[in-house]
């Protein structure tokens, strides 16, 4: 697992804010892509669109849409397998550094072809990571108009548990759809334009929750 802690996490340098001590940002976002360039994660079995493909720009977008408002944004996107470590480790450094407020990872679901909806997955002892669920599952189920599947506490060995349970931000993973249900990639393609707003306002309720002036 920690054959990789030496290799230099490949950020793209536009991706990460610059730290600047007197300057207080409203607050600051740790934003994943879900897995790499070299390994996609899962496709549909039509198209061949992958999760990575598929949130790379989301994530541009969100990035932007964030950092409009004020708020510092750092995009964390592996173009190889096996960064993931290497990738947690410089995450949680930042946070120890500056405080991240919050992170998420971008993912899809993959399941029968049949499994559809929406679900947001916390950290089971994270109290706010469920309040950040749920502020986020509301406005994306509405976008794709999908069913929700509700919000998910992962406890360890469950699922992707170390996303949620080795960062120390808390943590949200969003599984918008699924990518291998024709339906549902009806729906992230026709609203893949709108996701990053659906996603702020759901970020946006969770600050204001936690006394953030935005
Ligand atoms: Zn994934």
């Amino acid at each position: 697992m920690s054959k990789d802690k030496n290799i230099p996490f490949p950020v793209e340098a536009d991706d990460i804010t610059e730290y600047r001590p007197k300057y207080k940002e409203r607050a600051r976002i740790a934003i994943w892509v879900g897995h790499s360039d070299e390994d996609e994660g899962a496709e549909s079995p039509r198209t061949h669109l992958s999760e990575f493909d598929y949130n790379s720009p989301v994530a541009k977008a969100l990035a932007e849409h964030l950092k409009a408002q004020g708020i510092a944004v750092d995009v964390y996107r592996r173009d190889k397998w096996g960064q993931f470590n290497a990738m947690l480790a410089e995450t949680n450094q930042r946070h120890e550094d500056w405080g991240y407020d919050l992170g998420i990872s971008l993912h899809l679901n993959c399941y029968n072809t049949r499994a559809s909806g929406t679900e947001v997955l916390f950290w089971h002892r994270s109290n706010n990571g469920r309040q950040l669920a749920t502020q986020l599952l509301g406005p994306i189920t509405e976008l794709f108009d999908l069913p929700t599947r509700g919000i998910k506490p992962l406890k360890k060995y469950e699922r992707a548990w170390f996303i949620v349970g080795k960062t120390k931000p808390v943590w949200c993973i969003i599984e918008g759809a699924f990518i291998d249900n024709p339906k549902d990639e009806m729906r992230l393609r026709m609203e893949q334009d709108n996701y990053d707003e659906a996603i702020v306002e759901g970020i946006i309720e969770y600050l204001r929750m936690k006394g953030k002036n935005i």
